[in-house]
């Protein structure tokens, strides 16, 4: 299962498999290579389907979400589009939709901790988030007891909970600052001894957990569709979106064409959108924004194998969508499809509204929308949901040594 290897994108040299950066110096994205071509789906659950085009060789029994596509009715008929279909991750048991952490953020954390526990790593995985990642990242570690430090900014506290009891493996660190100094001082730590650093989009784990939506979504619709809808921080779904297509394209049953990527950002804190749109973009970090994990101030966006090259390869277009345009998908969406879905998805409603207006797409194209999470409300009617909280609370100047020991203190019990 899962045999590949991993190489760059710039020079074509094959890497370790844990690589995050070319070890010749290349700045453009890892790729993996896998040895299987086709797409047959293994009799197991959630993601692990796809387990041959993952980075890991066993699949990790206690992650059992998945990526679930369907036909959409309500939206589709708003719209009068006949194959829209809709990838929902997040919390929906009704249609067998069971994400723990009701975001596809859950789809890139299992593979991830499944690779390190491979790996036989002692480190300690160093995630900086701000929100969902770590929410998701925390619940795989309880339930594999995978040492875990989640680096936050205070103000998202309240973004963390869980459904599990014990959560002795995660250790939370908020600070007092933005996403920024959480990665800045997620940076630092993950240089000392014993600490790892996830990886972000340079992550092929996370990218190949992330392209299961794509895969998913083929054999459901029996091709590639032909366009793409997602609201993008970083767009690393988008590029993932693109390299599953490519694997696709590959095994040959689903067409040779790519998904026109269609990515959406939050006027006027859209850095993806002002890049793609040669515009200037403001740098501080926006209060009033529709959902924080659409901003991100530097998104692999230029580097080999990026959003750019993406959005290229896929004649792709980048919208901007305004919190009034989002407010109006998000009650559409929750009216007409009847779930409850999260702020970022609904940026995404919006460009899907944006292009079936102007024309961009026809009535009888192949359509899939990424609804990258939702059902938390569903989820609350299910479960107890417990904040995580906090074990240390660190100030602008840190003493990094002292920092260290405590978090360490924190892992022996
Ligand atoms: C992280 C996240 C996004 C943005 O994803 P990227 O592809 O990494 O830019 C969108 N929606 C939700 C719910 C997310 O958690």
């Amino acid at each position: 299962m899962g045999e590949y290897e991993v190489y760059c994108l710039e020079c074509g040299s094959v890497q370790d498999e844990d690589a995050l950066h070319c070890r010749y110096g290349d700045d453009a994205l890892l790729r993996t290579r896998y040895a299987v071509e086709q797409l047959n789906p293994r009799h197991l659950p959630g993601i692990w389907r796809f387990i041959d085009w993952l980075p890991a060789q066993e699949p990790l029994l206690e992650a059992r979400g998945g990526p679930v596509t369907y036909k959409s009715r309500g939206l589709a008929d708003e719209f009068g589009l006949d194959e829209l279909y809709i990838s929902f991750n997040g919390y929906w048991p009704e249609r067998d939709a069971r994400l723990p952490t009701c975001s596809f953020k859950d789809l890139e954390a299992a593979p991830t901790i499944q690779r390190l526990i491979e790996q036989g790593t002692s480190e300690i995985l160093v995630v900086a988030s701000a929100g969902n990642t770590a929410r998701a990242f925390a619940h795989i570690a309880t339930v594999t007891g995978q040492p875990i430090l989640l680096i936050v900014p205070s103000g998202v506290l309240s973004k963390l909970w869980t459904t599990r009891t014990s959560t002795s493996s995660v250790c939370v660190v908020a600070v007092d600052g933005d996403y920024y100094d959480a990665i800045a001082l997620g940076q630092r730590i993950a240089g000392r001894d014993g600490f790892t650093s996830e990886g972000g989009a340079r992550n092929v784990a996370r990218r190949d957990g992330m392209g299961t939506v794509l895969l998913d979504a083929a054999l459901i619709i029996r091709e590639i569709p032909q366009h793409y809808f997602q609201a993008v921080g970083s767009g690393t779904g988008g590029i993932a979106a693109w390299e599953a297509a490519m694997r696709l394209n590959r095994d040959g049953r689903f067409g040779d064409h790519l998904p026109r990527l269609h990515l959406a950002q939050n006027l006027p804190h859209a850095p993806i959108y002002s890049l793609w749109h040669d515009q200037q973009h403001e740098g501080k970090f926006p209060e009033d924004i529709y959902d924080e994990v659409l901003y991100n101030r530097s998104p692999p966006y230029a580097i080999g194998g990026g959003v750019h090259d993406a959005l290229e390869a896929t004649k792709g277009r980048v919208y901007g969508v305004t919190n009034r345009e989002a407010r109006m998908a998000h009650r559409m969406f929750e009216e007409v499809e009847g779930i409850d879905i999260l702020p970022a998805p609904a940026v995404a409603v919006a460009a899907l509204i944006k292009a079936v207006k102007s024309g961009e797409i026809s009535p009888d194209d192949t359509v899939l929308l990424n609804i990258t999470g939702g059902g938390l409300e569903r989820q609350r009617e299910d479960y107890d949901l417990s904040p995580l909280g906090c074990d240390i609370e660190v100030g602008p100047t840190v003493d990094m040594g002292k920092l260290v020991d405590r978090i360490r203190e924190k892992y022996e019990y």
